[in-house]
């Protein structure tokens, strides 16, 4: 997911007004707070015993009425597990007609919008529960199956991110439980119904129509999507490593498909760029879409099918920087999955900071440093691990920021080697940040405890170093002492590598280096020529706010 923010969007007006690089003026001083006050409750969402069920497939079959705003809905599940009752997340406002285990009608009960069947259930049984519904989903913030119009057509659409799954259908509403998908939409048959997966066949029947759409790569609940409109469709090829093909399909709202093919037409060199660098594009065996849908603020990155918002769409590639966010997306939450929402950065960081690695293998180390800076700030309350907020800037760019510095860290070699595993080894699965952490010291032979313990379980918000400069002449030369303090409030000692530059006149200069690993410490440097500033971390390495202390 990405937002884009408003002070993103009035930077673009001050980049038209002053013909200047808008990316240097996508400012990251957004409050992403003002627009989402999501909380982490997932413990009150899922109960002890929905963490016991194993959801194989899903088989939904949804007809969607936008005149009278009603879904009616048949979900049919294949579980199994070793659980004491089947506990499903279901919606109270919808009606349920009936729900069966495995063809026979059974009986069930609802409370606090999930549903329980009293059967066991061991693991070595599969059983089906069937569930027929209907309502109209009601809505938290922006999430649920929401029905929407554009110049007057129909458009609906889902956002499930991250528990509102059940707003439109019975599941198992967690990212861990990945299950295989078979979705059948119907609508009026003048509109194209799009979803995640292969599309199977299209079905007339009278005024309707019904897409098939099948997910054979394990997929989590919260990246499956409905969006229907009058879409217009057009298609493009991506070459895999190996030179197979996998087709790209492209839904945008008719009035916009020139513009959307202006915009979306980077997309197979953005995908053969992730696949260059962490492995092959995870649904290779599907497809890459991306489709139109009514959240103003930024794109959603389903599987295999992104949502993007159709202001965003301005055949201008204005917000390639979303697209880049959302593609990467299918390697670092929907292929690799959140053990729980409690890692969310694995999902944020990752994609913010593929951002920044796009932009590298396109146009160098310089447009790395300019991501990295883009994306600096000192509000960055709370630690990243369970966030306070989890899609709070601090989420996408701290988390960005710390795989910066553990490649700096660890080295490029050996980063770049840990997304490869890392990958490999929890592609269509599910990772914790504990996960990450043992794979990371695994392969760099390194102990980064203190590195995570500094900048996601523990370390709240960033390091503040103040520093002051003084001067002493011994025997003709002159020698500068700079003193370093750590003087930030939520974390006692960090430890950062600090480079220091002594610039004097005629532009030149000379670098010292400080391992910035106690609370005080000191360098004291001979000068060769007159000092003119001193500047500190020139490549972009560390978060860390230097401030110069006032002269006592
Ligand atoms: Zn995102």
């Amino acid at each position: 997911m990405k937002k884009s923010f408003l002070i993103y969007l009035i930077s673009l007006i001050i980049a038209f007004l002053g013909d200047v690089s808008m990316r240097s003026l996508a400012c990251n001083s957004a409050n992403g707070n003002l627009l989402d006050n999501m909380q982490n409750d997932e413990e009150e969402y899922i109960h002890p015993e929905q963490k016991k069920l194993d959801i194989l497939h899903y088989d939904l079959d949804i007809l969607a009425d936008h005149r009278n705003k009603i879904i009616y809905g048949t979900a049919v599940l294949t579980a199994t597990g070793q659980a004491d009752s089947i506990v499903l997340n279901f919606f109270d406002n919808m009606d349920i007609l009936r729900v069966a285990l495995n063809g026979a009608e059974t009986l069930f009960s609802e409370y606090g919008n999930k549903i329980y069947i009293q059967e066991k259930i061991k693991t070595e049984d599969t059983v089906t529960v069937s569930v027929t519904y209907r309502g109209t989903p009601v809505m938290e913030g922006h999430t649920s199956f929401i029905f929407g119009e554009i110049n007057t057509n129909p458009l609906m659409y889902t956002i499930n991110e991250p528990m509102s799954a059940s707003r439109w259908f019975p599941s198992n509403d967690l990212p861990t439980d990945k299950a295989l998908l078979d979705i059948k939409i119907t609508a009026d048959s003048g509109l194209v119904s799009v979803s995640n997966g292969k599309l199977i066949g299209v079905y007339p029947k009278g005024s309707k129509k019904t897409y098939h759409w099948q997910t054979k790569y394990p997929i989590s609940t919260y990246l499956i999507s409905v969006n229907i409109s009058d879409y217009a469709h057009f298609t493009d090829t991506y070459t895999g490593l190996r030179n197979e093909k996998m087709e790209l399909h492209y839904f945008p709202v008719k009035e916009h498909q020139k513009e959307a093919m202006i915009d979306w037409e980077d997309h197979p060199a953005m995908i053969r760029v992730f696949a260059e660098l962490f492995g092959e594009y995870p649904f290779i065996d599907e497809k890459y879409g991306v489709t139109e849908f009514l959240w103003m603020n930024g794109a959603l990155e389903h599987q295999t099918i992104t949502s993007i918002g159709y202001k965003l769409v301005t055949g201008r590639k204005y917000f390639n920087d979303i697209l880049v966010h959302e593609l990467a997306h299918q390697w670092w939450g929907n292929a690799v999955g959140p053990a729980s929402w409690k890692d969310i950065w694995l999902n944020e960081g990752f994609a913010t900071y593929s951002e920044a690695l796009y932009d590298e293998a396109l146009y160098g180390k310089g447009a790395l440093s300019a991501n990295m800076n883009r994306i600096y700030s000192i509000h960055f309350a709370g630690t990243l691990y369970d966030p306070p907020e989890l899609f709070g800037r601090m989420v996408y760019d701290k988390g960005a920021w710390v795989l910066h510095m553990l490649r700096n860290e660890i080295g490029d070699l050996y980063f770049f080697r840990l997304l490869r595993e890392y990958y490999q080894k929890y592609k269509y699965k599910n990772a914790s940040t504990f996960d990450f952490v043992a794979l990371a010291k695994e392969v760099s032979e390194m102990d980064l405890d203190w590195f995570f313990d500094q900048w996601v379980f523990k370390g709240d918000n960033i390091p503040v170093i103040e520093w002051s400069k003084s001067l002493k002449k011994e025997n003709n030369r002159v020698y500068l002492q700079i003193k370093l303090s750590q003087i930030q409030d939520k974390f006692p000692v960090y430890r950062i590598p600090v480079d220091i530059v002594i610039n004097y006149e005629k532009r030149r200069s000379e670098r010292v280096f400080v391992l910035m690993d106690e609370r005080e410490k000191s360098i004291t440097v001979e000068l060769k020529d007159e000092l003119q500033t001193i500047s500190f971390d020139p490549d972009t390495r560390v978060l860390a706010s230097f401030n110069e202390k006032e002269s006592e």
